[in-house]
């Protein structure tokens, strides 16, 4: 199905709501954030200095030219998602979770949305 591009889509589109949905439940049952951001430059840029450091998939070292920061570079990601998640949450406080949390107060979870 994945070579039909139209239903590759539709299945991407499907298995990465899933996986947003059930990010979301552990947020709400372990009460504590979820946050979703822009994926973008999180594994070029640094952590530390935020000097865009290009880099292949390959390499898998992040090293920093301008602050001298050397890290793995899923590690450097990570700090990256992370600042991200909390520089969009400045100023709100008055909920943990958006969205979807609130389909499973009735004890459902993304298994049962699977189930039908
Ligand atoms: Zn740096």
């Amino acid at each position: 199905m994945v070579k039909n591009h139209h239903l590759a889509k539709s299945i991407s589109d499907a298995s990465w709501s899933l996986f947003t949905d059930w990010v979301d439940y552990y947020a709400k049952v372990f009460d504590t954030w979820s946050i979703a951001v822009a994926p973008h430059y999180t594994s070029q840029d640094c952590s530390v200095c935020g000097t865009r450091v290009k880099k292949s998939l390959s390499t898998r070292t992040h090293k920093c030219h301008c602050c001298g920061t050397v890290m793995h570079r899923d590690h450097n990601a990570a700090i990256m998602i992370l600042n991200k998640g909390i520089k969009s949450t400045v100023g709100h406080t008055e909920s943990k979770a958006s969205g979807q949390n609130d389909l499973y107060l009735g004890g459902k979870t993304p298994l049962d949305k699977l189930a039908g």
